[in-house]
Formats: C-alpha cells, structure tokens, sequence
C-alpha cells in the first residue's frame, strides 16, 4: 500500500474530521508542543461540514456543571485569543437574552441564573421592564428573563480557519479529499487508516468527524451513538425596525430564536418531530412552523419575510443526552472520540481542542473535568441532562 505520509513514516496523531473540532485539536496539539500531526478531511476544503452552517452562538446559560465548565473555559481561551487574532474579532459579546411569558417558567429561569452564578456565568435576571428595555422588539405578555452578558457570538469560519493557520504554521499537515473508508490496527497497535488519497499510519486517531463520528468509529467497531439531525436556518428579509445590533433573543415559550444577520435576522427553531438522518434538502414546510410564534413575539420580523433562497440547513450531530462524547474508548488504546456537540460544537471547540490535545500528550485533560462526557457514560446509565436545550 503506498503511503502518502511525507516525511514521517507513522504520524502520531491522526485527526479525522477538519471542522472546528478538529483544527481546534490541531491548535492545541501544536500549542502545547505536540509534533508530527496529520489532519485528515474527506472534502476538499477544510470546515465545509456542520461547521459552515452554524448559527455562531456562544453562550454559559446551561444547567449542567460540565456544559457551563465548557463555555466558561472556551470563553477565557478566546479573550486570551483575542489579540492575537485581531480584526475583525471572531467574539463578539453581544448576549443572550431568553425571556418568557409563563410566570413558572421565569421560575424555573430563576433557579437556572442561581445554579449559573454559583459557578461563576454572568447572569442577570430582569423583570418585564428589563426584558423589553433590552429587546423593545419583543411582542405579548413577558414575565421576565435572563441575560448573559458574556454570552453571544463566534464567527465560525475565522475562528476554524484561525485554529488551521497557526496549526499549520507549527507544522500540522493536512489532507483534503482525503475521505477514511477502513481503520485498521497491526499488532503493535498502531492504526492504519485507509482513505481515498491514499493510506496512512498513526499512533492514535481522534475521532473528530462531526455528524459523521458513529460512522468512523464503526470502522474500528466501535459503537458511538452520535446521529445526524436537520437543522433550519431562516434568512428574513430587510429588517430595519430592529436595532443594528441585539442579542440572541430567545422565546423561551416557543423555542424561537433571532439575531441579526447584517439588515436582515437570521431565525432558528428546533423542530421535535425532525427525525435522525442526513438529509438536508430544505423543508418547504418549515416556515409554517414557526410562522405562527414568530410573528407572535418578534412582528417585526414577520413583517420583514423570509427569503427562503438565502435560508438553508445544516446537520447537528446529537447524542441520546444532547452533549458531547469527549475522551478514549475502553479496548481501543489510542483511540480519542471528540464528537457530537449536539448543536454547541462551534462554543465548546476551544476547550474541547484543548482538553483532547492534553488527552493526547498527557494522558488526561487538566484544564477542565470532562471526565462526564466519557464514552461510557451512557453504559453506565450516566447520562446528563440539560433543560437549556435549544
Ligand atoms: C444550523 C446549525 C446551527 C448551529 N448553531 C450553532 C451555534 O449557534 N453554536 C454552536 O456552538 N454550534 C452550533 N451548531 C453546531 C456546530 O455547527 C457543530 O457542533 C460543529 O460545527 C461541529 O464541528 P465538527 O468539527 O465536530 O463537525 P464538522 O464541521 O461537520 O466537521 C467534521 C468533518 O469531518 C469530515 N469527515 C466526516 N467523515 C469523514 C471521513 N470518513 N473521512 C474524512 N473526513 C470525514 C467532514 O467532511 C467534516 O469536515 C449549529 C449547527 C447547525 C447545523
């Protein structure tokens, strides 16, 4: 078989997968000294999976410890960034603002800002006066909400293409259209991965594929429950009655969400009854799902229409608990799973790179406890349960 590994003859780290998570495990390795890395994609272009259709949000309002650790911890990695990234900024805080109409639900939003401030999330809670002094485009009954000043949004593409510049610049080698179809391991371990630019040998394989993470693992037989699940984003069209710049506002009681786009706004709303798969033509009818509450709570962009050419989809990559699978696989030594953020893959990357790179040359993350998001947690009956889900 030829092998198309360059100058060395076993990389020690191969990364299948070049979105977000992926570079970001690239960064970090080189960061904290790693050499000889091999970033693999099946494209031919870099982040051009669920990366590329993210909605961008980033966000410390959850409700589990090990969700909050994540955002806190990408957070603090971003400012420290920040310079060196420069302009355009790739964070930009520009808040998340949930609000609601049900005085039980404000409740329940109550508790969640307590839980968050106890470990340290920027949280306020308003009253309905506060709400609309934040959102004077929110419509209907309001009992209250929450604010997270800290919270808002990644560009995803700089931040990826970030991660892969400086990687590459340590010496991370990459191969496009590079798609993996078999991994094998020889008897002393090491892996050989098959693929459509030719074969390649390693000495641990980071799983990093995005919605496509069960089926590389699979080729090891290995079984992770991560699983594909459509996901819209709606374009409105010119939409000059809301502030140039808002939060990310969402309608707790529907799910709907919104931010601004440029002069239009960009609409979320996660479908429960979208069924696992990777399809990802656009459903023509998923504006009448949301039409109904969007024009309810934010008119004016109702008003604004939607442009449905502009609008697309994307695949979230979920797990039976909505968080990510981070860390080995018992019976397979050298075989690191990053996968299945179930919709918080762009927030979680920096500290999610970071932990798997000190995985790799470390033996453990000691930067943050991911020890909840094993693999065999599910096995275990341990999964986690987050109510913030969006
Ligand atoms: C509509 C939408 C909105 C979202 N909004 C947000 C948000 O607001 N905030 C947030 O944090 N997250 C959001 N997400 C989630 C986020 O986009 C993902 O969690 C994140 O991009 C996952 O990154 P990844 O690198 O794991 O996956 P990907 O970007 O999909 O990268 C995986 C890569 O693996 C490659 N690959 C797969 N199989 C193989 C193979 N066999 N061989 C070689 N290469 C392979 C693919 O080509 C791909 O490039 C959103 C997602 C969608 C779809």
């Amino acid at each position: 078989m030829a092998d198309h590994a360059d100058n060395f003859d076993v990389a020690d780290v191969a990364i299948i997968g070049a979105g977000v998570i992926g570079c970001s495990v690239a960064f970090h390795l080189a960061r904290l000294g790693g050499t000889n890395v091999l970033l693999i994609d099946k494209e031919p272009l870099p982040g051009s999976g669920s990366t590329s259709k993210a909605n961008g949000g980033i966000r410390a309002q959850f409700t589990t410890d090990v969700n909050i650790a994540m955002s806190l911890a990408s957070m603090d990695i971003l400012d420290a960034l920040e310079d060196e990234i420069g302009q355009p900024s790739v964070y930009r805080k520009a808040g998340y603002l949930f609000l609601t109409s049900d005085p039980a639900r404000f409740g329940a939003m109550k508790n969640a800002a307590a839980f968050q401030k106890a470990r340290g999330v920027a949280v306020e809670v308003l009253d309905a006066a506060g709400v609309r002094a934040r959102a004077p485009y929110a419509a209907g009954e309001i009992a209250g909400g929450t604010f997270g000043p800290r919270d808002g949004f990644i560009d995803p593409g700089a931040l990826t293409n970030f991660f892969l510049r400086e990687a590459t610049r340590a010496g991370v080698r990459t191969r496009y259209g590079a798609e993996v179809t078999a991994i094998d391991r020889d008897g002393s371990g090491t892996f050989r991965l098959t693929t459509a630019a030719g074969d390649f040998r390693a000495a641990a394989v980071v799983d990093a594929a995005g919605p496509f993470a069960g089926r590389v693992a699979a080729l090891l037989g290995v079984d992770v429950p991560v699983v594909p699940v459509r996901r819209h984003l709606l374009l409105s069209g010119p939409c000059p009655a809301l502030p140039p710049e808002i939060p990310m506002t969402i309608d707790a009681d529907t799910g709907v969400l919104i931010r601004r786009e440029g002069s239009r706004v960009l609409i979320a709303y996660s479908n429960p009854e979208e069924p696992p798969g990777f399809n990802l033509a656009f459903d023509p009818d998923f504006p009448l799902r949301i039409a109904a509450p969007l024009d309810a709570r934010f008119p004016a962009v109702g008003e604004a229409g939607l442009d449905i050419k502009r609008s697309w989809t994307g695949l979230y990559e979920v797990t039976p608990d909505h968080h990510a699978i981070l860390g080995p696989v018992a019976g397979v030594p050298g075989f690191l799973v990053v996968a299945g953020f179930s919709g918080h893959g762009i927030m979680h990357a920096p500290a999610a790179g970071r932990a798997a790179a000190e995985m790799l040359l470390c033996g453990r993350s000691v930067s943050v406890d991911v020890s909840a998001l094993s693999l065999e947690r599910f096995a275990r009956g341990e999964a986690i349960h987050e109510s913030m889900v969006l």
